[in-house]
């Protein structure tokens, strides 16, 4: 079996840009409206000589400052059940979110390995990440999906794990 990894958060953050990126092709809907993508993808995902397997979430809209909806965290929680290690994505510009602490907090019960990705951060990494300590995950990892910064740092951190 392929080493597993699931795009987890809220809707919003990035995820399916992420997919898309680590998957070479455009499977996943990507759209400005948030939650846009409704079901769980998966495909065959590579950073320089890493080869796994990416899970991308999706769920309902919700607002910034709403709670997850059931199905979304019932999403959350198979896709963590699936994965070998979970790349937890929050939106640097928006700043960590209750939705956030709520994934975090699924994260945490599951005993999931976890990176954190602060994504959205291109241009100011600093202030976007610092907020970001406060989950309880760990250092975060300032990444860019659109603008493909920070994707080394992703490699250097699954490169011990794969
Ligand atoms: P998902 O709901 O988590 O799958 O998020 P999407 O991948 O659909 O992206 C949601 C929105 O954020 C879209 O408008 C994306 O173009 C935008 N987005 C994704 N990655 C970045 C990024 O690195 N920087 C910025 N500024 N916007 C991004
Ligand atoms: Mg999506």
């Amino acid at each position: 079996m392929a080493y597993t990894i699931a795009l987890i958060g809220r809707p919003n953050v990035g995820k399916s840009t992420l997919f898309n990126r680590l998957v070479g092709r455009r499977i996943a809907l990507v759209d400005d409206q948030p939650g846009v993508t409704r079901d769980l993808r998966e495909g065959d995902g590579r950073i320089g000589d890493l080869n796994f397997r990416v899970i991308d979430t999706a769920g309902l809209e919700i607002a910034a400052d709403q709670s997850l909806p059931g199905r979304m965290r019932k999403l959350t929680e198979r896709a963590v059940e699936m994965a070998d290690c979970c790349l937890f994505m929050t939106d640097a510009r928006a700043g960590v979110t209750p939705a956030d602490r709520e994934v975090a907090d699924i994260l945490r019960r599951a005993g999931a390995d976890v990176l954190l990705i602060c994504n959205k951060a291109e241009g100011r990494v600093a202030d976007a990440t610092h907020e970001a300590w406060s989950l309880g995950i760990g250092e975060p990892i300032p990444v860019s999906a659109e603008h493909g910064e920070g994707i080394q740092e992703i490699y250097a951190a699954l490169q011990p794990r794969i």
